[in-house]
Parts: C-alpha cells; structure tokens; sequence
C-alpha cells in the first residue's frame, strides 16, 4: 500500500427533500447567520426561500448578502466579510454555486482573521480558524461544498487565483439536487463539465491515492452516461441526483489531490474572455489529454477506454467546441495567457514537466 493522509471532515448530507433536514444541522449556539448567494438563481429556483423560512423557524436571525457575480471578486468577499464582522455573526450559509459557495468559505475565514481576502491570495497566513459553514450546492459541478478550497478573482485584473486551508472546510454540506432542476442547458453542461475535469485531473494528479482514483473514476463513468442524457431531460431528478452525487466525487477527488494544469490553462479563458469556468477546462481538455499520453500510459489509457477513445466527440455532442477561435480567441492573445499561468502550483503536480513552449504550442493547438 502506499502512504497517505486522507482528512475529509464535511459531514454530506445527501438526498431529494435533503434540505428539510438542515434544522438538525445548526449549531444550537449559532444565532447570527450570514446567508451568502448570488444575486438571482436562489431566489427563482426557491433555495433562499426555503432556507429562510427554516432559519426563521428555528429562531436565528438571517442577514441576507446576495451580491456575488459568478466568478466571484475581491471586492464582493470583502464586502461579504464586513458585513459579517459588523453583524457579529456566527454561522455561514453558502447557497448557490461554486461563486457563493467559494464567497462564503472565504468569508467565515475572515471574520476570525482580520484583512482582506487579497491578503490570503498573496500568502498571508490563516492563523484562526473560521466560523462553521453550510453549504447548500444548486449547480452540480465545483464540489466546493466539500472541499476546502476557494477560487477567488482580482476585483481590477480578473486574474484567478486559488486559495486552500482545512480551515474552509464545511461543517456540513447539503445536496439536494432538487435545487439543481431550475439549470439551464448551457449550465449544465458547463457544470458538469467542470466535475468531470475535477475527476480526471484528480485522477492523474501526482498526489492521486488508490482511494481518489476510486472516487474519480466513478465520477467519470457516471457522468459519461449521465451528462449527455440530463442536458435532454432536465427536470429529471434521478439524472440532476446522479449529476450532484459525481460532482461531490470529484470535489472530494480534488480535495485531496488538487487540480492540474487544465484548471490552471483555463483561467485566462475566463478572466480575457468571459468563458465559464467548466467550458473553459472542457475547450482544452482534449489538448491536455494528448500531451500527457506518455507520462500517465495506463491511465489516459483507461479514460479513452471510458470515452471510447474520442473525447472531443462526447464535448461536441454536447455542444462545446474544442477550438479557441470559436470563442473569439486569436494567437495574439497566447503570451497573455501564458503570463497569466505561468508559475500556477497547478502545474507542480501536474504528471510531466510543462515548459512555457509546451504551453504556447498546447494554446496554438487549440486554436
Ligand atoms: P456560479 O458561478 O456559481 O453560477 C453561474 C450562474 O449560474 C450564475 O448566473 C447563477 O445565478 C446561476 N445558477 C446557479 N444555480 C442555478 C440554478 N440552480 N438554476 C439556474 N441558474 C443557476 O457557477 P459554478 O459553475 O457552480 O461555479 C463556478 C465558480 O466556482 C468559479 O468561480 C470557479 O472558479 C469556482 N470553482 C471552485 C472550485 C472549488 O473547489 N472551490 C472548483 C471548481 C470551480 P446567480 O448568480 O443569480 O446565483
Ligand atoms: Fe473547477
């Protein structure tokens, strides 16, 4: 056997209806709770509202932040936080996707440690631990709501940048796919996407254990099957169920073995070009997969097994374009994206050394 650490401390709770049970998740000394979410999905889809009625119920007293932007800013979190400081509370709620979740992890780490998050992305050092946290998914794709780790942008540059500490783990996570219903076509795609890049770059990580690749290849078979079926029937709970079940694999996956370099090459399609998060890895994905062929043999050799060899045929039946230019993306723009990775720690666990040609000539393929 080889040798690991594995601490995953979110308790998941896990199911249709799920949410009803969240009263028995709220710490009986919490009294002041932050609810973090976006600006509108939780409202339409009904999220904030059940939420609210249950903390209502149960006596807390709710203070709504319902100001994060997918891709969620600097600015935002340190809004989020000072509100939080000013309102002296004591207990997180992320409701939404990956933005307010990620938003909300990032804020009840600040409320115990003074500064503002762009402190903590240059390094500064979590000293106190943060306030609980529940995270309540409605997008089946980032597994944040069981991982420690946030991704957060510069409120003036757009630049992505991750930061990871036990400490944002939540204490408890609720998935109720329920929530997951109201999605879109080109979300779910989009989402789903992103869980199933989480898996296999989990999975070919060099910190990959015998258990992650366990968990990572069950999230590939399952959404292989499930993602091209949940797009045509969307209102199907058993798909949007199977969808957030292997998105919460991949975030376990992730937790403990980080993302690679797709991850880290799909930023800057985000931050020039406004791409979501999850298509701006599934654009690459192919390129990467290729150019890793010969350092992970077996493996890459599992995955075309799994996607009978053609990748790039599962993403455009999908609808997502695996060509740069289709985005609006020329050549020029390849040094800028370079500068943009360049020096990400993505690419440390990364299964081959990556060189700043090897990047250039991965964008040039793409494009
Ligand atoms: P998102 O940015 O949270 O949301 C994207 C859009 O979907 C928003 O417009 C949102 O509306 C809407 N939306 C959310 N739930 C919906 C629903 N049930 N029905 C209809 N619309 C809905 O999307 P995401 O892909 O889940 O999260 C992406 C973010 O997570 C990125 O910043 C990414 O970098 C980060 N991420 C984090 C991790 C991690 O491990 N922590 C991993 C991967 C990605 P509203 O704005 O109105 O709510
Ligand atoms: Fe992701």
């Amino acid at each position: 056997m080889q040798r690991f650490n594995l601490f995953s401390p979110t308790k998941i709770i896990f199911g249709e209806a799920k949410i009803q049970t969240l009263p028995d998740f709220l710490p009986v000394n919490s009294n002041e709770v932050l609810i973090v979410t976006g600006k509108n999905s939780s409202k339409t889809n009904g999220a904030l509202n059940i939420v609210q009625t249950i903390l209502k119920d149960a006596n807390k007293k709710i203070v709504i932040f319902d100001e994060i932007e997918p891709n969620p800013l600097t600015d935002t979190v340190d809004l989020g936080a000072k509100i939080a400081r000013e309102n002296s509370i004591d207990l997180v709620l992320g409701v939404g996707g990956g933005s307010p979740m990620d938003a909300s992890k990032c804020i009840a780490m600040l409320v115990n440690n003074e500064g503002s998050i762009k402190d903590y992305i240059k390094g500064k050092k979590i000293i106190n631990l943060a306030l609980p946290i529940i995270t309540i998914p409605t997008t089946a794709g980032t597994g944040s709501e069981v991982n420690q780790s946030v991704v957060i942008s510069d409120s003036e540059t757009k630049t992505k940048t991750g930061v990871s500490s036990e400490c944002m783990f939540p204490q408890f996570a609720i998935l109720d796919p329920t929530f997951t219903l109201s999605m879109p076509y080109n979300l779910t795609v989009d989402t789903g996407i992103d869980a199933l890049t989480h898996a296999i770059e989990g999975y070919l990580s060099t910190k990959a254990t015998l258990s992650s690749d366990k968990l990572a290849l069950e999230s590939i078979e399952i959404i292989k099957e499930a993602l091209p079926q949940v797009v045509k029937n969307r209102k199907d709970i058993s798909l949007r169920t199977q969808m957030l079940y292997s998105s919460m694999l991949g975030g376990l996956v992730i937790s403990k073995t980080g993302t690679i370099m797709l991850h880290a090459m799909g930023y800057p399609l985000t931050t020039f070009y406004n791409i979501p998060h999850g298509r701006a890895n599934g654009i690459l994905l192919p390129t990467m997969l290729e150019f890793l062929k010969e350092s992970k043999v077996e493996k890459i050799n599992t995955l075309n097994y799994i996607f009978r060899d053609n990748i790039r045929k599962f993403l455009n039946d999908l609808g997502i374009s695996t060509k740069l230019r289709d985005y609006g993306i020329i050549p020029e723009d390849i040094i800028k994206f370079l500068n943009n990775v360049w020096g990400r720690r993505n690419f440390a666990i990364t299964p081959k050394v990556v060189t700043r040609e090897d990047i250039i000539n991965l964008y040039k393929q793409a494009i």
